[in-house]
């Protein structure tokens, strides 16, 4: 089992994630997957509880930062800018180049930079290979696609084993 598909931590969403907790850890930075992640698949801007969410990690001290491999020209930036967060489209996950960009961008090491998404084979491996904490949620919808299901299979044996294995943060 290759440790580097596992994630350090599992929950069923993003608002598992306790903003007090990761600042306890250390963390300032929080890279996030969009879609799937923070909302469905072309739902255009952030509902009341992502936005909630983003002001209770900033008041924790940690910046939100979007990291999507969303081709579409506008969508990230849109999206983005609707929330009030920095972010990096065409981010090219799993290659941690993105990663490193997201970083430079806001002066932060992998030490205090962690990575939440709902994809083991983008979001999760990418972020090991970053060296940053990585969180991984469930997909909010897998209706749509078909490649979704068939992804999601793939992964399954992983999200076991990250759920047996996840510690609260
Ligand atoms: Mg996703």
């Amino acid at each position: 089992m290759a440790l580097s598909l596992l994630p350090h931590w599992w929950g069923r969403s993003i608002f598992e994630i306790d903003p007090a907790a990761l600042a306890r850890r250390g963390i300032t930075l929080l890279l996030a997957d969009l879609d799937n992640t923070l909302v469905p698949y072309g739902v255009p801007g952030p509902t009341a509880e992502v936005r909630a969410w983003k002001e209770a990690l900033a008041a924790a001290g940690v910046t939100l930062f979007i990291l999507s491999n969303n081709r579409h020209p506008q969508r990230p930036e849109r999206f983005a800018n609707a929330l009030g967060t920095p972010f990096l489209g065409h981010a090219g996950k799993p290659k941690p180049g993105g990663f490193y960009r997201a970083m430079e961008q806001i002066g932060c090491t992998p030490e205090h930079t962690a990575i939440v998404g709902d994809q083991i084979f983008t979001d999760i491996l990418g972020g090991r290979n970053a060296g940053v904490l990585t969180l991984l949620v469930e997909p909010i919808r897998l209706a749509g696609n078909p490649g979704r299901y068939l992804r999601y299979a793939a992964e399954w044996p992983f999200r076991i084993l990250a759920k047996r294995r996840s510690r609260p943060l």
